[in-house]
């Protein structure tokens, strides 16, 4: 599949979720750390500051202003709908 969320829990109602909660804590059994697969700026649509370099590594247009919810995710794994590529996992 590659590349793609959960699209059953990929929703604007999860999206709203994840904003409310963004200003709790990262969950302490997250680990592992983000391989800029770029997934979970596609939730639930591809952002306008999603950017690929060379080797086909997202990196983001405002990172110094991205938003908490960009900055934190996956926050929790009932949050987490990127498993697929996803270079963080939870114990
Ligand atoms: S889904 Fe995970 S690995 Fe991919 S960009 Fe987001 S945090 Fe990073
Ligand atoms: S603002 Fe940046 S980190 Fe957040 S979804 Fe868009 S590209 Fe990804």
């Amino acid at each position: 599949m590659g590349n793609m969320a959960d699209t059953r829990r990929n929703t604007w109602g999860a999206k709203l979720k994840r904003t409310l909660t963004s200003v709790l804590p990262v969950a302490s059994n997250r680990k592992g750390r983000c391989v800029r697969c770029g997934a979970c700026c596609k939730l639930p649509n591809v952002c306008r500051f999603l950017r690929y370099d060379e080797r086909g590594k997202s990196w983001c247009a405002c990172y110094w202003l991205r938003p908490l919810n960009c900055r934190k995710y996956p926050r929790t794994e009932s949050e987490w709908i990127t498993s697929d590529t996803c270079g963080h996992s939870f114990e």
